[in-house]
């Protein structure tokens, strides 16, 4: 079958691999729709021996059930289903609370991250990751388990402090921003700004249901606190989908007294936390979280907004073969919303 596999650091290649097997508890999937996370970037530049190698990418995964592996009940060839893409231990105390995605024993990993991923025509993986698709169409499903279930956790998180009257801020439109907009949008009566570098973002923020946009840039914290009022009042909640040190500065000049940061993007600034005895750098009484991923009882969740039209994903697909030119379009930041891959 065909696949596309890290084969060295920063090296992503379309090649020919046999087919897996399911093994005992597992379930051999013909693969439908794939999102691509800019997680994979990362992945992607990591250095040496930071992920195995030769892997095949893809964590955001939907497909049919092509074959069952011993001892699997419940699943028959030709289910539709989304996988969900954390393996814990299932035994530690946050696997038993349902928080895989905190697991104590298995270092952060999961499928196309530590073992074979869902960029391929087949991707064998434990029957209880799966979960029911029914009618709703793989290429919406695909995103819903990364792009949608990240930001749902992220915000399910602050779901107390996300009142009627409060501001949310959103920054990065993209991939998972894109859906952060829709899930603030349907569960909460917070007003929506949201912030981003491109245009095209922008336009997709407000179709998405943001009440305001706002140009990233020197002038964006300024821009946000016109629309929220001055310190010590603010954004109750900055989400940050980048992370890098101009967007962490933003968040940082927005959040309000007693407000909530939460950092899910992988770009590696920094942001002082610590009280001065000068001016803080964050109001006092902030905190700060790093999301991870979310739930199987989250997806589920995710998966029912899915189905009931409420959070959809704008959706460019690319075929397999075009995978890699897929990835570097999203590196050249020519994706909006999230790029499919539909083997
Ligand atoms: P994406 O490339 O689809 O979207 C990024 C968006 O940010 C784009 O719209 C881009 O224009 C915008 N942007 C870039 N620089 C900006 C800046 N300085 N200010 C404002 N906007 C800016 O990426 P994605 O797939 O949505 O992923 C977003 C981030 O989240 C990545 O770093 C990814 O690795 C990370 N991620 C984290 C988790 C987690 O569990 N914590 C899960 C998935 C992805
Ligand atoms: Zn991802
Ligand atoms: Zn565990």
């Amino acid at each position: 079958m065909r696949a596309i596999q890290l084969t060295a650091p920063g090296t992503l290649e379309l090649v020919e691999v046999p087919t897996p097997t399911p093994g005992p508890g597992e379930v051999l999937l013909a693969t439908a729709a794939v999102g691509a996370c800019h997680s994979d970037l990362h992945i992607l530049d990591a250095p040496a021996g930071s992920f195995p190698t030769p892997m095949t990418l893809g964590h955001e995964i939907a497909g049919r059930v092509a074959e069952v592996g011993s001892g699997v009940t419940g699943w028959s060839q030709g289910d539709a289903v989304a996988v969900y893409g954390i393996i814990g231990c299932g035994r530690c105390r946050a696997c038993l609370r349902g928080l895989e995605n905190q697991c104590r024993t298995v270092p952060v990993g999961g499928i196309g991250l530590s073992r074979d991923g869902g960029l391929a025509d087949h991707v064998v993986v434990p029957a209880d990751r799966l979960l029911p698709l029914g009618e709703l169409d793989p290429v919406q499903g695909a995103p819903l388990t990364d792009a949608g279930l990240t930001p749902y956790h992220a915000i399910a998180l602050s779901r107390d402090a996300l009142r009627p009257g409060t501001s949310a801020v959103v920054i990065g439109v993209g991939g998972l921003g894109h859906m952060a907009v829709q899930i603030l949008s349907v569960t909460t009566a917070a007003t929506i700004i949201a912030v981003d570098t491109s245009e095209a973002a922008l336009r997709l923020a407000k179709r998405m249901g943001a009440h305001h946009t706002v140009q990233a840039g020197p002038g964006a914290a300024e821009q946000i606190r016109q629309l929220t009022g001055p310190a010590p009042d603010g954004a109750e909640v900055v989400l940050d989908f980048v992370c890098v040190d101009a967007s962490l500065d933003t968040a940082r000049q927005v959040v309000s007294t007693g407000g909530q940061l939460t950092l899910v993007g992988l770009g590696g600034g920094t942001l002082p936390m610590t009280p001065t005895a000068g001016p803080p750098p964050v109001p006092l009484e902030t905190s700060a979280v790093i999301p991870f991923w979310g739930t199987r009882a989250e997806l589920a969740e995710v998966i029912a907004l899915g189905k009931q039209g409420l959070l959809r994903a704008e959706v460019q697909t690319f075929p397999l073969t075009e995978a890699v030119q897929a990835y570097q379009a999203l590196r050249d930041g020519e994706i909006h919303g999230r790029a499919v891959i539909v083997p």
